[in-house]
């Protein structure tokens, strides 16, 4: 074997030094103003058996705590446990169901969330129901013994229903020997338009991807409850499924709640504008917006809530071949699905996030090809009103 050519000898212990010089875990203690993003995996440990409060970063991260309190504050709530996706949120609360026990669902769920259920509930033997739960003796009547949870959104999407939160709670409080586990997911509200928590709901759910990040940048969600058990429970989904965010979606929203009052109200206001356009337009067929004195559940909307996002939904008069001509003039509002990010999208939820749903069903619920779903995003109101004008004009040529 050829020797190894001969080069000067470097100085000992280079590895190490990198490694130890200047990276004393003891000095984290700046005063910063905006929370780090601590990606440390591992936390050094005072002694043999005394363990700080950070042990590993799936279970515990500074970052992530900085957020997690926010957020539970914002709900007015005791315990808020984060996951890697909204999705994963939903999921840490229906694996607290088990086989045999029964769950209702409201229709008109976020579609992932309705196709989570189902298949969920089938794999597991877990009765599932789905009830429209405007009526509600529909709900009531669809409790049995074994129900153990009851969850909603409100308002609902794309069909922008509007459920009344305190009044199922009442009812499900009738069956108090059962303690049914009542979930909201306020994903289309935030807590800055609407708080479940102090209307009697155990558990709120968020996909943070939407509103409360804001920005259309992260994926991510949450839970926030006051029950202790419950939060076990979460806690225990999030750190040993290992559902957990990254330290920096954690940051990104936490810089994105910072704003979350000044966007809300914007979004309010822009799309409040564009609904009462598109209602006084005589190409459209019917406008879906909870601040509107037309919508169904107006009364109950203003007394339940403080005011409402830039989700609506409007029928465009025709079919889907308007429906294609319309969204193919529209120049500001993107075709993409989800929401809740400064710029507005337009989505068709017959082809998008109720595709997987057969005609029929969707028929039945409302969902029809010229059915329209809006996010209104925070351009001037002007623009997003003179791009919708121009293309239903051609949604008819
Ligand atoms: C988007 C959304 C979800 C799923 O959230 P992801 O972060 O995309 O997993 C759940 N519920 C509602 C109401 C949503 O809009």
């Amino acid at each position: 074997m050829e020797e190894p050519p001969r080069f000067r000898q470097r100085s000992k212990g280079f590895a190490t030094k990198a490694l130890h010089t200047g990276q004393d875990p003891e000095q984290w203690k700046s005063r910063c103003i905006v929370a780090p993003i601590i990606t440390s995996t591992t936390f050094e440990q005072p002694s043999l058996d005394k363990f700080g409060e950070f042990i590993n970063g799936r279970e515990g991260n500074p970052t992530r705590n900085v957020l997690e309190k926010c957020l539970a504050h914002l709900d007015a709530g005791e315990h808020c446990v984060t996951f890697s996706s909204g999705t994963g949120a939903v999921m840490a609360v229906v694996s607290m169901l088990k086989p045999k026990d029964h769950l209702v669902c409201s229709s008109d769920l976020y579609g992932g969330t309705t196709y989570l259920l189902r298949k969920h509930c089938e794999h597991y033997e877990i009765g599932l129901d789905t009830v429209d739960p405007t009526e509600l003796d529909q709900l009531q009547k669809a409790i049995k013994k074994n129900t153990k949870m009851v969850f909603i959104e409100t308002p609902t999407n794309p069909l922008i229903k509007v459920l009344d939160i305190a009044a199922i709670s009442k009812i499900l409080k009738t069956f108090d020997s059962q303690n049914i586990i009542f979930v909201v997911d306020n994903t289309l509200l935030t807590p800055y338009f609407q708080r479940p928590l102090d209307l009697g709901v155990d558990i709120v759910v968020y996909s943070l991807t939407k509103y409360m990040n804001g920005h259309t940048d992260v994926t991510m969600g949450a839970a926030i409850t006051n029950c202790p058990k419950l939060e076990q429970k979460l806690k225990f989904a999030q750190v040993f499924s290992g559902i957990v965010p990254s330290p920096f979606d954690c940051y990104q929203v936490n810089r994105g709640i910072k704003t979350l009052a000044v966007r809300m109200e914007g979004h309010a206001k822009n799309s409040l504008m564009v609904a009462r356009f598109l209602e006084s337009h005589p190409l459209v067929e019917r406008v879906l917006h909870p601040g509107l004195p037309s919508h169904p559940q107006h009364k109950l909307a203003i007394r339940q809530s403080f005011g409402h996002s830039g989700i609506m939904s409007f029928y465009l008069k025709g079919n889907k071949d308007n429906t294609a001509k319309f969204m193919k003039a529209l120049k500001y509002f993107l075709f993409a699905s989800s929401f809740g990010g400064p710029e507005s999208l337009i989505s068709t939820p017959t082809t998008l996030s109720h595709a997987f749903l057969p005609a029929e069903e969707r028929e039945k619920l409302g969902i029809t090809d010229n059915l329209i779903r809006l996010s209104v995003g925070l351009e001037d109101a002007d623009c997003l009103i003179n791009d919708l004008d121009q293309a239903l004009k051609l949604s008819q040529r």
